[in-house]
C-alpha cells in the first residue's frame, strides 16, 4: 500500500488543502530525486513519511529509479515559462503517462477522491507521476498561472511551488535568494571602476 489518505475525515481539511499538500510533496520529491548524488530508497521513504505516507514503505532501488524518471518529466511542468506551456506539458503527460480519471475510497478507508493511476496498488513511479499531474493540473485550473518554477540560482536545481497570489518568487529558498544577492553585489563591486 502506498497512498496518502487524500482527505482526512475532518471538516477543516478541504480538498483544496490536499491538492496543495500533494503539490508540495511533488516539489520535494523532484528536488530529492535530482542530480547524480540523488537520494536512495531510505531517503525517499523518509520523505514520503514526512508527507504523511504510512509504513510499510517497501521501496526498492528500481522503484526509486522509476520515480527519478517521473521526476524528470514533472520538472518540465515547473520549468514552463507561462501558463500555456505548463498546460501543454501537463496535457502531454496526462495523455502519455496516466490513466483515465477514476474515483477511489481505498476500500472505504478514505472519502471518495480522484486518482489518475491505473490501480490503488500501482507501482510507485506511476502513482508519483499520476498524483502529481492531478495536483498540478488542478493548480493551473484554480490559479490560472504556472504551478511553480525552477530556482533562478544557476547553482541550484531545485523546483518550487508558486505562491497562491502576490509577487512571483524566483528562488527556491531564502538561502538561495540571499546567496545570489550577495554574489550580484560582489560582481557589481568588482566591476565598478576604481575610485581615485
Ligand atoms: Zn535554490
Amino acid at each position: 500500500m502506498r497512498y496518502i489518505p487524500w482527505v482526512p475525515f475532518t471538516e477543516d481539511h478541504s480538498a483544496r488543502h490536499s491538492v496543495l499538500a500533494t503539490a508540495r510533496r511533488t516539489a520535494d520529491l523532484i528536488n530529492a530525486l535530482a542530480g547524480d548524488g540523488a537520494a536512495g530508497p531510505e531517503e525517499i521513504a523518509a520523505l514520503l513519511r514526512a508527507h504523511g505516507e504510512t509504513d510499510p514503505l517497501d521501496l526498492t532501488p528500481g522503484d526509486v529509479a522509476g520515480m527519478r524518471q517521473a521526476a524528470a518529466r514533472l520538472r518540465e511542468v515547473f520549468a514552463a515559462e507561462d501558463t500555456d506551456t505548463a498546460a501543454t506539458v501537463l496535457n502531454r503527460l496526462l495523455r502519455d503517462h496516466t490513466g483515465p480519471l477514476r474515483l477511489t475510497s481505498h476500500g472505504g478507508d478514505t472519502p471518495w477522491h480522484p486518482h489518475l493511476d491505473s490501480d490503488d496498488d500501482a507501482p510507485w513511479d506511476e502513482w508519483f507521476l499520476a498524483s502529481s499531474c492531478m495536483a498540478l493540473a488542478v493548480l493551473v485550473w484554480d490559479r490560472r498561472r504556472p504551478p511553480g518554477g525552477v530556482c533562478a540560482s544557476p547553482r541550484c536545481p531545485n523546483v518550487f511551488l508558486a505562491q497562491g497570489s502576490g509577487a512571483e518568487r524566483r528562488y527556491c529558498s531564502r538561502r538561495c535568494a540571499t546567496r545570489e544577492r550577495v554574489a550580484a553585489h560582489r560582481r557589481a563591486h568588482a566591476e565598478a571602476p576604481p575610485t581615485a
